[in-house]
C-alpha cells in the first residue's frame, strides 16, 4: 500500500519503524505457493523481527515460528502460533529453556551438539515427557555471503558434522526419551546463490535416505531460512527456483519440507523512518546527524549492512549535492547509517527514510546511551496503527529504579 511518512511522523513522531503487512502477507503466499503440491510449513524465523502483530499476522497465514530462545518461543505461543509448528533452535539452550519447551508441546527441538542431545534427554527423562527431536546437520559447503552471516562450513559453531549426526540419529532412536523426526541444516543468511543451497539440500537428503534405510523415521526436512533479499543491487533467487531445488533433491521420499524464512518476508516491508538533526562539516568531511543511531538499527555498524535512504524533502539531487556521510548522535565512531552517500543540503526537521529495515532492525535495538526503542507500525488495507509503543524513560528504568539507595 502507498504509505504517508510525513503524515505517520506527525502523528507518531521519529524515529518510527514501520512494516507493510500487505507486502509481508505477498511474500509469505508466494513461497507458499512456490512449494504447492507438497507436505510443507513454513516457520516463520521470529528473530528477524519479533513483534507480537508481526507474528501473528504471518500466524493467521498458517505460519509456524522458527525460535531461538524460549522467549520466542512464548513469544509465538501468545501471538496465537499452534505449539505443534514451532521449532526451536539454536546452539545453546538451558535446562529451563529445553523444559519449557518439552512442557508447551512443540514440534521439535533442533539439536546443534551431541552434549546438548544428552541435555535434552536428561530434561525429557526428569518430565517423563518424550522429545521430539531434529538435528542440525553441517553440510560443509560455502554459502558464498558474509562471513558473519555464514554458518555452513565446519568452522563455524552451528551444527554437527554428517558423521557425527548419524552417530547420534542411531543413538535417539534408541533411547526412550527422544524421538528423532526431523533433520536439519541453515547454511547462512542473505544467501544469492542457488547451488550452495543446491548441493547442500543434496548431501542432507542423502543423509536422510540411509538413516530411513537403518529405521530412523525421518518426517520433517527442514532447510532453514537464508533467502536473500534486495538491499542495494542484489539479484535474489526466484523462489520457485529454490522450491524445485529443494523438491527434486528428496524426490521419492515422503517428507513435510519445513522452510524457516526470516528476512525474505519483513526486511523489504519494513523502514525506520527518522529526521534530520543538523548538519556538520569537519574539514572537508561532511556529515548529517539524525535522530536514529546504532542503537535502533545496528546493521550498518555490526556488518557494514548497506541500506538504501531517501531523503523525504522536495529538493531533488542537484548541482549543490555532495558526499555525505549519515550518523546518529551516539558517543560511538560506528555509530553511522550510510557513508559517503551524494545528498542535497538538508535543513533541520527534514525526513529521512531508511529502507530495508523490517529484518533485524527494532529485534537487534537497545537502549544504549539510554536512548528509548522507537514506536512500530502496521500498515495494512490502506489504514496504519501502532503495534508497539515509543519506550518511555520510566519503561528504561523501572527493573533498577527501586534498588536506588536512600
Ligand atoms: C537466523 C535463522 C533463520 C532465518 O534467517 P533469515 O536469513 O532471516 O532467513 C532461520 N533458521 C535458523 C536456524 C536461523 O538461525
Amino acid at each position: 500500500m502507498k504509505i504517508d511518512f510525513k503524515e505517520l511522523a506527525k502523528e507518531y513522531k521519529t524515529p518510527l519503524y514501520i512494516y507493510d503487512f500487505d507486502e509481508m502477507s505477498k511474500r509469505y503466499l508466494e513461497l507458499k505457493e512456490a512449494f504447492e503440491g507438497e507436505k510443507s510449513l513454513i516457520a516463520y524465523a521470529v528473530k528477524s523481527n519479533s513483534n507480537l502483530s508481526v507474528i501473528q499476522k504471518f500466524g493467521k497465514l498458517g505460519s509456524g515460528a522458527d525460535c531461538v530462545s524460549i522467549g520466542e518461543v512464548l513469544r509465538a505461543r501468545r501471538a496465537g502460533i499452534e505449539a505443534y509448528k514451532i521449532i526451536f533452535s539454536g546452539v545453546g539452550k538451558s535446562n529451563e529453556e529445553i523444559a519449557q519447551a518439552l512442557k508447551e508441546g512443540i514440534l521439535m527441538i533442533n539439536l546443534e551438539s551431541e552434549a546438548e542431545m544428552y541435555r535434552v534427554e536428561e530434561v525429557a527423562k526428569g518430565l517423563g515427557i518424550e522429545a521430539r527431536i531434529s538435528i542440525r546437520v553441517n553440510p560443509n559447503v560455502d554459502p558464498k555471503t558474509h562471513p558473519y552471516i555464514s554458518t555452513g562450513l565446519h568452522e563455524n559453531k552451528f551444527g554437527v558434522e554428517i558423521n557425527m549426526a548419524k552417530r547420534m540419529y542411531i543413538y535417539a532412536k534408541n533411547s526412550n526419551w527422544l524421538d528423532p523426526i526431523g533433520v536439519h541444516f541453515h547454511i547462512g543468511s542473505q544467501l544469492t546463490d542457488i547451488l550452495p543451497i543446491k548441493e547442500a539440500s543434496q548431501i542432507v537428503s542423502d543423509l536422510v535416505r540411509s538413516l530411513l534405510a537403518i529405521g530412523v523415521e525421518i518426517r520433517f526436512f527442514d532447510v532453514g531460512g537464508g533467502l536473500g533479499v534486495v538491499y542495494k543491487d542484489e539479484e535474489p533467487i526466484p523462489v520457485e527456483d529454490y522450491a524445485k531445488a529443494i523438491i527434486s533433491s528428496i524426490r521419492g521420499l515422503d517428507l513435510t519440507i519445513v522452510c524457516e524464512p526470516g528476512r525474505y518476508l519483513t526486511a523489504n516491508a519494513g523502514w525506520l523512518l527518522a529526521k534530520v538533526l543538523y548538519e556538520k562539516q569537519n574539514g572537508s568531511k561532511r556529515f548529517v546527524i539524525v535522530d536514529t543511531a546504532m542503537n535502533d538499527l545496528l546493521r550498518p555498524s555490526l556488518y557494514k549492512a548497506y541500506h538504501k535512504i531517501e531523503i523525504l524533502n522536495d529538493e531533488k539531487d542537484n548541482e549543490d549535492s555532495t558526499l555525505s556521510d549519515i550518523v546518529g548522535p551516539i558517543c560511538e565512531s560506528g555509530d553511522w547509517l550510510a557513508k559517503d552517500l551524494l545528498l542535497p543540503p538538508t535543513k533541520s526537521g527534514d525526513l529521512i527514510l531508511i529502507h530495508s529495515a523490517g529484518a533485524y532492525g527494532f529485534t537487534m535495538a537497545s537502549n544504549y546511551n539510554t536512548r528509548g526503542r522507537p514506536a512500530e507500525i502496521a500498515c495494512e488495507d490502506g489504514k496504519c496503527r501502532l503495534i508497539r509503543e515509543r519506550e518511555s524513560f520510566e519503561d528504561m528504568i523501572r527493573l533498577e529504579q527501586r534498588y536506588l539507595e536512600e
